[in-house]
């Protein structure tokens, strides 16, 4: 049997243990600073969420009202209500949809549906499905592939869809008839990079390295349209840090902006 060896114990000096306990304090204080950062920014989220969900709700509350109170409406009256409430509950499961989705992308118990796919169908295929929104809303679409992207990546699709789908519905929201869009792709190393680029509004220096956060909403009164919830990016960024893949954006203020997502690829066989 082996003996065991008496090992004596390392002598601290008074100095050294003064140095790690300081040492011990800051880092303590550093990540209660992050917790109480964190707790307001949940409260200032679960704030926007409840006034997002309450302004359609009390308006669809008061139209059921109104629809009880004219009895003898004209059936035109009456079915432009109906797509009013329609338009409004909507409006809710759109909202409870994002929340949804960035719950389950936040759990790391859940796992994504993975499959080998080929980039470029992926991007023309969800090129198309865009075709019809740019057409209605006046905007120019342009795709920008490579004619052999051969590029392989590993990933959920629908989760990637929804991540194209955020980018691409901004671009629509924050740019104005006339203006173009544009989808790419390049392969770069080991990487594959997608961009959704636009000639909108822009995004001014000030807001730009906040977008990602949850709930952040840049001045309303610059952009135009109805504006979102505030979650679409935060979702987008969630799905690429599960895919082990990164997202970020460059933008000039009142020239427009460009989304890249980058996806690690597989190795071909
Ligand atoms: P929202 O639902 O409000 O669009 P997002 O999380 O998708 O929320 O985006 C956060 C904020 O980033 C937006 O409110 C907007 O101010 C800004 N933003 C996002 N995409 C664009 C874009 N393509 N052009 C200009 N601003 C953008």
């Amino acid at each position: 049997m082996e003996k065991k060896r008496y090992v004596k114990p390392k002598t601290i000096s008074r100095e050294e243990l003064e140095q790690a306990l300081l040492q011990a304090n800051e880092e303590l204080s550093l990540a209660n600073d992050k917790l109480k950062k964190q707790e307001a920014a949940r409260v200032e989220l679960f704030r926007n969420l409840s006034h997002d969900l309450r302004a359609p709700m009390t308006a669809l509350v008061s139209t059921v009202g109104l629809l009880r109170e004219k009895k003898n409406l004209a059936e035109n009256e009456y079915l432009e209500l109906l797509d009013l409430m329609g338009r409004r509950l909507k409006n809710l499961n759109a909202i409870l949809d994002e929340i949804f989705l960035l719950g389950q992308m936040e759990n790391p118990e859940l796992r994504l549906e993975m499959e080998n796919i080929d980039l470029a169908t992926l991007l023309e295929e969800f090129y198309f499905s865009c075709e019809a929104d740019v057409k209605y809303g006046e905007r120019k679409l342009e795709l920008d592939l490579p004619e052999e992207l051969n590029c392989m990546v590993r990933v959920d699709p629908q989760k990637i869809v929804r991540v194209l789908d955020n980018l691409f519905t901004n671009a629509l929201r924050y740019s104005k008839p006339g203006d173009s869009i544009m989808l790419g792709a390049r392969r770069e190393g080991d990487a594959a990079r997608i961009w959704i680029r636009d000639t909108g509004v822009g995004i001014t220096p000030e807001d730009l390295p906040h977008v990602f956060e949850r709930s952040y909403r840049a001045d309303r009164s610059r952009t135009p349209g109805d504006g979102g919830h505030g979650l679409g990016l935060a979702i987008a960024k969630s799905i690429m840090d599960r895919h082990g893949g990164r997202i970020w954006c460059e933008s000039r203020q009142d020239e427009g902006s460009t989304f890249y997502l980058e996806l690690p690829t597989l190795l071909e066989t």
